[in-house]
Order: structure tokens, then sequence, then C-alpha cells
């Protein structure tokens, strides 16, 4: 089917790419249904113990541009210009991210950007928002998604038209695909889970630099703190969920109190609320997915975590999904079919996905015990000086971050 036959899409999922999504479709003319599982996040609230704030860069902005919101999204953000990193002695030391006044990263709350994407598409013509609407799978006979009213636990049906799932890592329309034997999927678990923790500001003022990204590397695992626009930090523990220093060892409020005292000394005297927080917040996993068989005909499309689902530690997932919209929308422009269209996506974005994949989990390793070396510092101290010098050379932290230009595959296959 060309795509100027068809008028309308669905969009499975309302998180940060389906938002996106719908902005775009709907700039293009395109009647977009979008049916999301979770109540309207404009009138409930985000889901307690997860106040995941992420680090925006500019494949994420260039999404946010195409999409005529970018003004919208940095209202909410904070610049941070390099990571902070606080030493087991208490000193603490700033490693830029670039030499460039430009090169910062923003800090910005997925609860806020998300709902800010979906006023933004519930006000264009065209959308239609349908909340509490879970989706699981498709009807046998025809290509029509399955959907149950989460409050009434009505079952129903919604046009053959074309779908992009959306559904983020956990992806129902993915395994879906994955039944009919489109889709085959590995799940590489992650054997470190995480756990947000707060660091309340005084007087509605942070407590530290707001423009840094802080990191307690201590070799096996981390603490991080990205600031709130509110003066607070929102900080994350990634540690290993058994063994040594686990998670698995820290059952009483006795042993947060020991592990926090022996490891993050400094961390802990800003958190009034440690053993509160860490009894009632949940302990997240994290993994990478992937998935070959993106699309079935020009039917449906599996797009941003849907389609790889990658660890968080190059700051990278919403990014990535925002630069599968931005390049699915320049490949409309290039194709006149949607089967042709969803073919050619998996086909140029796969190898992209999964090196920043990879380079997601090597940079784990990067900010948990790199970052103290002083061998590694050194040449970070080397690149600095040669980027500044010579301006066709680029680290490639700095080609993930600022230069979108540069294919995440490039990246990787770099020496
Ligand atoms: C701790 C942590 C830190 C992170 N930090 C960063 C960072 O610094 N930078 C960065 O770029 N990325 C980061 N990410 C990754 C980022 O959050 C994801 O990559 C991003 O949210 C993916 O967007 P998405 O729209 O594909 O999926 P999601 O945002 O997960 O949205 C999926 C949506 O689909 C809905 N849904 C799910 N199932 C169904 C269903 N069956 N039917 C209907 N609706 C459904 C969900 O409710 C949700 O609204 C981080 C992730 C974590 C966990």
């Amino acid at each position: 089917m060309s795509l100027a036959a068809v008028s309308g899409i669905n969009i499975v999922g309302a998180g940060l790419a389906g938002s996106l999504l719908a902005i775009l479709l709907a700039k293009r003319g395109f009647k977009v249904t979008v049916y999301e599982r979770r109540a309207d996040p404009r009138v409930a609230n985000a889901e307690r113990g997860r106040s995941i704030n992420m680090a925006l860069a500019a494949r994420g902005i260039r999404g946010l541009t195409l999409a005529g919101v970018l003004d919208q999204a940095m209202s909410l953000a904070i610049p941070m210009r390099g990571r902070m990193v606080h030493e087991h002695d208490g000193s603490a030391g700033l490693q830029m991210y670039g030499v460039r006044p430009e090169e910062v990263i923003h800090s910005i709350s997925r609860a806020d950007l998300n709902r800010r994407l979906i006023e933004v598409a519930a006000q264009l013509p065209g959308v239609d928002f349908q909340f509490g609407q879970l989706c699981f799978g498709f009807a046998h006979d025809k290509d029509v998604l399955e959907l149950r009213d989460e409050a009434t636990g009505r079952i129903h049906h919604a046009a053959a038209q074309p779908t992009i799932a959306t559904d983020g890592a956990g992806s129902a329309v993915r395994a879906a695909l994955q039944e009919r034997e489109i889709a085959t999927v590995r799940e590489v678990p992650l054997d470190h889970d995480y756990k947000e923790l707060t660091i309340p500001g005084r007087d509605g003022k942070h407590v530290m630099d707001p423009n840094a990204l802080h990191i307690w590397p201590r070799g096996g695992f981390m603490l991080i703190a990205l600031p709130n626009p509110d003066g607070t930090f929102t900080a994350t523990l990634f540690l290993a969920r058994a063994g040594a220093n686990s998670f698995e060892q820290l059952r009483s409020g006795g042993d947060v109190d020991a592990f926090f005292s022996r490891e993050f000394p400094s961390a802990k005297a800003l958190m009034p609320d440690l053993l509160r927080e860490w009894f009632e917040h949940p302990q997240g996993s994290l993994g990478t997915v992937y998935t070959r068989g993106w699309h079935m005909n020009g039917d449906v499309l599996l797009l941003g975590d849907a389609a790889h689902a990658i660890v968080p530690f190059h700051g990278q997932g919403m990014n990535c999904a925002f630069e599968d919209c931005a390049e699915l929308m320049r490949m409309m422009d290039e194709h006149h079919g949607w089967a042709g269209l969803f073919e050619a996506f998996e086909h140029e974005r796969r190898p992209n996905t999964d090196a920043i994949a990879q380079m997601a989990l090597e940079n784990y390793q990067e900010m948990r015990a790199a970052v103290l070396d002083p061998e590694y510092r050194r040449k970070k101290k080397e690149e600095e000086e040669l980027e500044k010098k010579d301006p066709n050379f680029i680290p490639r932290y700095s080609q993930v971050m600022f230069h979108p230009e540069i294919p995440y595959s490039s990246v990787k296959r770099a020496p």
C-alpha cells in the first residue's frame, strides 16, 4: 500500500518515542491513534519511586527539533558540562564532556518530558490518545490489534492500518511478532540492578554543582546523581544483584547504612531519607534486547526500546529512540510503500542500534571504574589537547553525544 493511500496510523505506547512520533506524523497530515496502557499522565501521578531523569544529547535534540518542540523540552532541562567524579576520600573533580561550550548534555525528567510531548501532540488536529488501553497482540485471522480496556476489562480490536509499536523494552507487539516467527529476539539481562534515591535541595537550591553529572565510581558498582529543576538530585545506585557488594546483601537498614557509610559517605550525608526510600523504592532490572525482524509486511513496525532496548550507561536509549523517529521521517520521503519503508528502516537502523547497545555496555566499565584510573585520565587529557588543536579529531564519547551526523555504527568501527 502506498504511503499516500493511508490516512490513519496506530501507535502502541505513548512513551517518549510514541508521543514524539505522534507529533511528527500528525504534522505530516496523518490521523494518529495512540493506544497507551497507563492512565493519562496529564491527570494521573507518575509511578512512585521511579523518577528517572535522563541525559538528553544531540541525537535526541535532533528528533525534538524536527518536531518543533525543542524549546518546550529545554525549558524542563538542566545543562551538565561534565562528570563530577567523587572519590572515596571525599574529594571531587570535574571531567569535562567536551572542549566547546555548547558540548553539554541535559538532565531531563522522563515523566516531565513525556507529559510535555503528550500535551503538544494532543493539541494537534488528528491525534487521538486512548489511555488505559493495553495491547496484547494481533487477532489471528486479520492483522488487527487486540486491546483490553484496563478499567472495564472489555476486549476490542483496532482497525487494520499501519501500526508503529513503541511499547518499550517489554513490548507485547514484539512478543506477538515473535510468536508468529517474524521476529527473533535475544534478551540479555544485566547482572546489575538499579535503585533510585533522592538528594534533596536546601531552600530549593541544589546542594552540589547542578551543572554536572555526579558519579561515585567504586570499581564494581557506582552511584550517580543528575540534577532536577526543583533543587533535588535523583541518585541511582547500580549494583550487582548477587554476590559480594550486591543488593542481595543489603537486607536490613543496618546493612544499607553500613554500605553507604563505607562506600559513599559524602553522598550519604546528603540523603536524609536514604533508609525510607531504600525500602519503598523498587529495585529495577536492566538488559539489552536484540531483535531481528522489526516489521510485518507494511502493517507493523517496532521502534525505540520495543525493537532495541539497551542498558543506560551511555545515556542513549531515549536519544536513540528519538533518532529512530527522525530517521523514519527522513526515509518516508524516499519510500512510496509501507512495506518497503519498514524493511529499509530495519536494514538501516539495526547496525546502528546494535552498535550503541555494545557501546552502552562498555561505558558501564568506563563510568564505574576507568574514570578513577590515572592512565585513563592521562589519555583523556591528551585527547582534549588534540581536539583543541585538530578540529578533525573527535573523541568517541563526543561522536556519540554531540555528533548525530556520525552513525553509531561508524563510531563503533573507528579505532
Ligand atoms: C535507569 C534508567 C536510566 C536511563 N537513562 C537514560 C539517559 O540518560 N538517556 C537516554 O537517552 N535514555 C535513558 N534511559 C532509556 C530511556 O528511558 C528509554 O530508552 C526510552 O524511554 C525509550 O522510549 P520508548 O518510547 O521506546 O519506550 P518507553 O519510554 O518505555 O515507552 C513505552 C510506552 O509504552 C507503554 N506500553 C507498554 N506496554 C504496552 C502495551 N502492551 N500496550 C499499550 N501500551 C504499552 C508504556 O506504558 C510506555 O508509556 C534510561 C532508562 C533507565 C531504566
